[in-house]
């Protein structure tokens, strides 16, 4: 085993699925849909399939798909012109999607920010490119940026910081002031903002409440800005995402990405121009469906007794433990959940790079159907 791998901690995640399903409990672990994708994209991916589109795509996308994503990008967001041709990257999924700009854009020795907590991917995608992750800590209970110390994380050496919004796990969607900030910062070191933004359209603040940093001034031509089907869509199994950024990163995230995996398969980016076309009624579908299921959630965990700040984006809410946990051993706890409640949930550690730091916490993902929640919520009320 390489001295990066061994450095890696595992999940617990995948223990807890496991253990999910050896007790019957109610997965709220991973962040996946037990609902159905849009029939349009089933559709859009059985023709491809039919129409024999089976071999190896254009290696860095296909061209009516990247030409689709920046047309979905200029809709969305008005003023942000994507090049198709130069400044997109289609990758199988936002996770190699991040690899792969570490590995182009990261020398080993350089320093990268990561927020904390954070999506445990960004060490080790930062460890993989021989970098060191600088942690900077989201202040609870609202998961506010410290300033001072964003500041002081930053040295000579930084290369990159990754922002996640809205973000996973705490539901924090970065306000103008702090992407702002990160601007400020960007600039004054000469630094790349890596934004992983695969939740964009999952989020409860309205029209203009997700801001993309990438439109950011300051930021355009030092963003590479991530994205996903998985989330948007409700296909996290079908492992395509992208890359958006400017031409000369973009030329280094292809080279890496061709090597990695060669493309992301042909006949779900097929699907993904259909998924790209979808009407704007659909987001705000989409927004409305997650904030029921979030209003579902929330009320009913802070009723039983935890400590949590309604997410305002992301389909995740990160509670505190105190009213169950004196021993703040949040695996322990876990455990208990699915062996002796029933329900399946994410120690608070796996999103730290101290594990003490998340002791006193659980993440419950909610893209589930109501009954589903309305199952496990009936379950932790044994809690009480
Ligand atoms: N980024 C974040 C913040 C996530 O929460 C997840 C999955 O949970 C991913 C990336 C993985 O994305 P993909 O399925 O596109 O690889």
């Amino acid at each position: 085993m390489s001295t990066k791998v061994a450095s890696f901690t595992e999940s617990v995640i995948r223990e807890m699925t496991r253990l999910s399903d050896a007790h019957g409990a109610v997965n709220l672990s991973q962040g996946l849909p037990d609902f159905p994708c849009p029939p349009e994209l089933k559709e859009a991916a059985a023709a491809a399939v039919d129409g024999d589109r089976n071999q190896y795509p254009t290696t860095f996308g296909e061209s009516a798909l990247r030409t689709a994503i920046a047309a979905k990008t200029a809709r969305v967001y008005p003023g942000w012109t994507v090049d198709p041709e130069t400044e997109l990257c289609v990758t199988c999924g936002a996770t190699e999607a991040m690899v792969a700009t570490m590995l182009a854009l990261v020398e080993p020795g350089d320093e990268v920010i990561l927020f904390e907590p954070h999506y445990e991917n960004y060490g080790p995608d930062t460890v993989l490119a021989g970098a060191r992750p600088v942690y900077v800590p989201l202040r609870r209970p609202d998961w506010t940026i410290d300033e001072d110390a964003l500041r002081a994380a930053f040295s000579p050496r930084t290369r990159a910081i990754v922002v996640n919004t809205p973000h996973n796990p705490t539901g924090k969607v970065f306000s103008r002031a702090e992407l702002d900030l990160i601007a400020e910062l960007c600039q004054r070191h000469d630094t790349l903002c890596v934004t992983d933004e695969i939740y964009e359209h999952i989020q409860f603040l309205g029209p203009g409440g997700h801001i993309p940093p990438a439109t950011v001034p300051g930021l355009a031509d030092r963003t590479v800005t991530i994205n996903s089907l998985s989330k948007t869509y409700a296909v996290t199994g079908w492992r395509v995402g992208w890359t958006i950024a400017p031409e000369w990163a973009t030329r280094a995230i292809r080279t890496v990405h061709d090597f990695l995996t060669v493309g992301a398969p042909t006949p779900l980016q097929a699907a993904g121009v259909t998924a790209m076309e979808l009407p704007a009624t659909y987001y705000t579908d989409l927004a409305e469906h997650y904030r029921e299921l979030r209003d579902t959630l929330c009320p009913a965990l802070a009723d039983l007794g935890f400590e949590l700040r309604e997410p305002d984006g992301a389909y995740y809410v990160l509670c505190g433990t105190g009213a169950f946990d004196r021993d703040r051993d949040d695996v322990a706890f876990v455990r208990r959940l699915v062996t002796e409640i029933g329900v399946a949930a994410v120690p608070g550690s796996s999103f730290y790079a101290d594990p003490a730091q998340g002791a006193d916490l659980v993440r419950f993902a909610f893209p589930k159907r109501q009954d589903t929640l309305r199952a496990a919520i009936e379950r932790l009320s044994d809690l009480r």
